[in-house]
C-alpha cells in the first residue's frame, strides 16, 4: 500500500507503543486514587502536561487537558467558553473552511441563542483574510475559532494577524485548531499566537483515541461531562495516564524529526506539484503563498474524485477526496466552496497527504497511475 493519507492518520509509530506499552505496565494506577501507585500515576500525568507546554515552548502556567481527540478537545473549548462567558456577549466568528468539530459546534451554540458569523476564505490566500476578520468583530464577540492549517487544502492561515487584530478585542478569546499543525515545518504559525488549542495524537504516530487542549490559566470552559471532576473538573472520567504520557512522547518524537521530515515530504510534494502544472488542462492545483508541504490538493477538471480515488485505491493507493470524516458522502470540499472555488471543482478535489513513511521512489508509482488514470478515464463532458 501507497498511503498519501497521513492527514486523516498515521500508523502508530513503534517507540510510541513501546513507550505505551511499558508506561501501561508501570503506571497503571488511578491517578486519582491516594494510594502509592496512585500517586505515582499521578506525578507521571503532571509530568505529561508539563513536557507538552516545554516541548510547545509555552509557559507552564498554561492548562492542559487530555480528551479522546481534536473532536473531543474542540467541542469542549467551543462550547465550554461560549457558554462560561456569555454573560460578555453571545457573538463567535470561525470560517466556513473549519473542520465539522468546529463548524457543527458553532451550528449547535446557534441553536442555545449565540450569533456566529462563518467567514468565508480568500481565494487567494486560502485562508481567512485579516481585514475580513477586522470587519467581523464586534463589542460583544467572545471567541473566534480559526484554523492553523486547513486540513484539505494545507493553507496556512496567519494567526499572528489575527492576533494583532484581535489584540483591540480582550474579551474575544482566541482558539485555533492545530490537529494539521503540529511541528509541521518553519511556516506553521507559532503555538504562542492564540489563547487555546487544540490537537489529536493520531496525527502525530501517536495512539488513536488521545487529544489534547492548551490553553491559558485563566480560561475556564464549563465541562461537557460531569462526574468526578478529573482534569481540574473540565473532563471527567478515570485518566489514562499512559494514554497522556504517550501524547507528550509523541510530540518530543515529532519535534526531533520535524526538520528532517519537512524537507522530505518538500521534495515530494514539488515532484507532484510539478506534474499536476505540467496538465493544467485536466487538474487545477490549489496552492497558496503559505501552504503546508504535508498537503497538497488539487482538483480533476475531466474526472470525478471518485472514479480516481477507485482506480488508484485498486492500485494499492490511498488517496483521500474531502476530508475523511466526510468522504463517505459525495460531498463537496467546503474550503474550496468556501473561497469561491466552483461547486464540480469543489466536489472533485483529491488531497495527498504526506509522512516520514512515503519516499520519491512511491511517487514515481503515483505518477504513472496518474497518467495512465489522465489518459483513460477523462470524461469531457463534466
Ligand atoms: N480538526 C482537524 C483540522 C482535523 O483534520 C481533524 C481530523 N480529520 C479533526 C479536527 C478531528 O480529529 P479527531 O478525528 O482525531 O477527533
Amino acid at each position: 500500500m501507497l498511503y498519501f493519507d497521513s492527514a486523516a492518520t498515521l500508523p502508530v509509530k513503534d517507540s510510541v507503543l513501546s513507550f505505551y506499552a511499558e508506561a501501561s505496565h508501570r503506571f497503571f494506577a488511578n491517578s486519582g486514587s491516594l494510594h502509592e501507585e496512585g500517586r505515582k500515576a499521578a506525578k507521571e500525568l503532571e509530568k505529561a502536561r508539563r513536557d507538552i507546554l516545554q516541548t510547545l515552548s509555552l509557559p507552564l502556567s498554561y492548562k492542559v487537558i487530555f480528551t479522546s481527540g481534536a473532536t473531543e478537545s474542540n467541542n469542549l473549548l467551543i462550547k465550554g467558553l461560549a457558554r462560561r462567558y456569555a454573560g460578555r456577549g453571545k457573538h463567535i466568528i470561525t470560517s466556513l473552511g473549519e473542520h465539522p468539530s468546529v463548524l457543527k459546534t458553532c451550528k449547535q451554540l446557534e441553536k442555545e441563542g449565540f450569533s456566529v458569523t462563518y467567514l468565508s476564505l480568500d481565494s487567494s490566500l486560502g485562508a481567512v483574510s485579516p481585514s475580513t476578520l477586522k470587519e467581523a468583530l464586534r463589542k460583544d464577540t467572545i471567541l473566534v475559532s480559526l484554523m492553523a492549517i486547513n486540513n484539505e487544502t494545507g493553507a496556512i492561515s496567519p494567526l499572528e494577524e489575527y492576533q494583532q487584530i484581535l489584540s483591540s478585542y480582550p474579551k474575544a478569546i482566541f482558539h485555533s485548531d492545530f490537529t494539521q499543525s503540529m511541528f509541521k515545518g518553519p511556516l506553521t504559525p507559532p503555538y504562542q499566537a492564540v489563547d487555546a488549542l487544540s490537537f489529536s495524537s493520531h496525527k502525530l504516530g501517536g495512539i488513536k483515541g488521545h487529544g489534547v487542549i492548551v490553553m491559558k490559566e485563566k480560561l475556564d470552559p464549563f465541562p461537557i461531562l460531569d462526574g468526578g471532576g478529573q482534569e481540574y473538573g473540565y473532563r471527567s472520567g478515570t485518566v489514562d495516564v499512559p494514554g497522556a504520557m504517550s501524547v507528550a512522547f509523541a510530540l518530543k518524537e515529532c519535534q526531533k524529526e520535524e526538520k528532517e521530515v519537512t524537507n522530505k515530504v518538500t521534495l515530494i510534494r514539488q515532484k507532484i506539484e510539478n506534474y499536476l502544472l505540467e496538465h493544467k488542462e485536466d487538474y487545477k492545483v490549489h496552492s497558496f503563498p503559505l501552504t503546508s508541504p504535508y498537503i497538497l490538493n488539487f482538483s480533476l477538471i475531466h474526472q470525478k474524485s471518485a472514479v480516481l480515488l477507485e482506480y488508484l485505491s485498486s492500485k494499492g493507493i490511498a488517496v483521500s477526496t474531502v476530508s475523511a470524516c466526510s468522504s463517505k458522502k459525495e460531498e463537496a470540499s467546503a474550503p474550496l466552496l468556501a473561497m469561491g472555488e466552483s461547486l464540480a471543482l469543489a466536489k472533485n478535489s483529491i488531497r495527498l497527504s504526506f509522512s516520514s513513511l512515503n519516499s520519491l521512489e512511491e511517487v514515481d508509482t503515483l505518477l504513472m497511475h496518474l497518467e495512465e488514470a489522465r489518459k483513460t478515464l477523462v470524461d469531457r463532458n463534466l
